[in-house]
């Protein structure tokens, strides 16, 4: 496993560079240096420390691990709501981590029984004509894909990682297709907008759900996760909320966890990496890794300290990103019971087609019972401007639509109140067929940018990385 190609420069002098630079400051020697403390980086410290006895040092510019984990207590229900992850299923023995915890694992009650009620929220107005797709019809299309996709062995390139696609022209024509023209070719159509509720929000982010390409579309609804979409296989969630994994593991790490903290400069070399890591508050430290992990998005601008190659560069400025977001929100003029669905106007004559222009609001969904809180999720497909104000801006601007045309009571002035909201930042993440077909895949990386994106998967990736990766050192 290759994490980056590294820069041709002398170790004597990177370490030199580093002592210069560091007269006032800390350095901290380490195996592996790992940046962002997800879903992946956390896993992946744990298990070096842990299983390889290796030293790590963790950066996460946080202040806590987990990534887009999002537990949030209800004082009022005495309910925790998970509202970012909100499920671990059955991959492999991936489960068996939280046991290693002694976390307990409880299965995920049905959701509120909720009416759902189909609003144009870019309009306000209610489409009493639409008519859902029969979920029966859609349901069967997805386990007609599921079956393609183990019959063709497409769930053997993708999972856990992308270790046996093959390269370039190679990988085949229907991983390369747009989702929506693979659906016409195999006449499986209802499936689109049966995935669409649970997996719009991320590569559907990126516009035109239909031309998301089918390589794309298997990362964020992959062929595991997939069975526990159609309730084949348990779902879980971790007993007094999921931040729980990462507060124990956060535990078991220590000091060797960095928080609020990020990469600022890096030097690379084979011999390891020479990175300056600086806290929100100011303080510098220098860590000098044999082995550099990154287990964040691969991004320009996470990379950016990186020094990347023109090689690196190119590749990275290949793929494109939404942002998404998720929170909790209160209004008591908003419907109990209910869950208000974005639905386009013209999905009342197709409702094949329920996809969002962006930026867009899935839904606001009550959380049933005597609760007061509705949880929301936007997307938005240009990853620099939507930002957490242009999010909430989002949610506001529908709610007053739909006062305005008479779909909720008047909103009396009563501002809109966000109990808890996390930005989901990257979402989405999409490289080309053409650039596939180019076959650059010359760069490893850990995490959801490059993996199945879901938390068992990428825990059986780091499973798969990590022993290549100490098997060099
Ligand atoms: C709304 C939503 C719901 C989801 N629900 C589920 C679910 O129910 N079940 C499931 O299995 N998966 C779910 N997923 C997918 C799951 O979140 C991802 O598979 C997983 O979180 C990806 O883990 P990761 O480690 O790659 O990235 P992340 O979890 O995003 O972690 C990246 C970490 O790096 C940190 N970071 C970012 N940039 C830097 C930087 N420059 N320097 C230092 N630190 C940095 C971040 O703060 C973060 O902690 C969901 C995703 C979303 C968006």
């Amino acid at each position: 496993m290759r994490t980056m190609a590294f820069l041709q420069v002398p170790a004597v002098l990177l370490i030199l560079f580093a002592v210069a630079k560091t007269a006032a400051e800390q350095v901290v020697h380490t195996d592996v240096a790992i940046i962002g403390g997800g879903a992946s980086g956390a896993h992946a410290a744990f298990r070096l420390q842990e299983d390889f006895g290796k030293s790590v040092v963790l950066i996460e510019k946080q202040s806590i691990l987990g990534g887009h984990v999002d537990t949030y207590f209800d004082q009022q229900t005495g309910r925790i709501h998970d509202y970012g992850v909100q499920v671990y299923f059955p991959y492999e023995d991936a489960l068996d981590f939280f046991a290693r915890l002694n976390l307990t694992l409880l299965p995920n009650p049905p959701r509120a029984a909720n009416v759902a009620r189909f609003v144009e929220f870019s309009t306000g107005k209610e489409l009493a004509d639409f008519r859902p797709l029969d979920s029966q019809r859609g349901t069967e299309a997805v386990r007609k894909f599921l079956a393609l996709a183990t019959d063709k062995g497409y769930d053997k390139m993708t999972q856990p990682g992308y270790w046996n696609l093959p390269p370039g022209d190679s990988i085949p024509e229907d991983l390369l297709l747009p989702i929506g023209e693979l659906a016409k070719k195999y006449s499986i159509e209802p499936m689109l907008a049966a995935m669409y509720p649970s997996t719009g929000g991320g590569v559907g982010s990126r516009g035109d759900f239909n031309n998301v390409m089918t390589l794309t579309l298997m990362k964020s609804f992959p062929v595991a996760w997939i069975r526990a979409f159609l309730n084949d296989i348990e779902k879980f969630h971790v007993e007094g909320g999921n931040q729980r994994l990462f507060d124990t593991i956060a535990k078991r790490l220590g000091d060797s966890v960095f928080y609020d903290a990020v990469v600022t400069a890096a030097q690379r070399n084979e011999t390891g990496a020479y990175l300056t890591v600086e806290k929100r508050n100011g303080q510098k430290t220098i860590v000098v890794a044999k082995k550099l992990l990154l287990a964040v998005q691969p991004t320009l601008e996470n990379l950016a300290p990186f020094d990347l190659n023109q090689q690196e560069r190119s590749l990275f400025s290949k793929a494109k990103y939404g942002r998404s977001h998720t929170g909790i929100i209160s209004h008591s003029k908003l419907p109990n019971a209910t869950t208000l669905r974005n639905m386009p106007a013209a999905a009342v004559q197709n409702p094949a087609s329920p996809f969002l222009n962006t930026p867009f609001v899935l839904s606001i969904s009550h959380y049933g019972g005597t609760s007061k809180l509705y949880s929301v999720g936007a997307s938005g497909s240009d990853y620099g401007a939507f930002n957490e104000e242009e999010a909430q801006a989002t949610v506001r601007s529908a709610l007053e639509k739909m006062s305005e045309a008479g779909t909720l009571p008047n909103l009396e002035g009563e501002p809109l109140r966000v109990v808890a909201w996390s930005d989901h930042e990257v979402g989405g993440l999409g490289v080309s067929a053409g650039d596939m077909r180019d076959g650059k895949r010359s760069t490893w990386f850990t995490g959801g940018g490059v993996a199945a994106d879901f938390t068992p998967i990428l825990w059986k990736f780091n499973d798969d990385l990590l022993p290549r990766m100490v098997e060099k050192m």
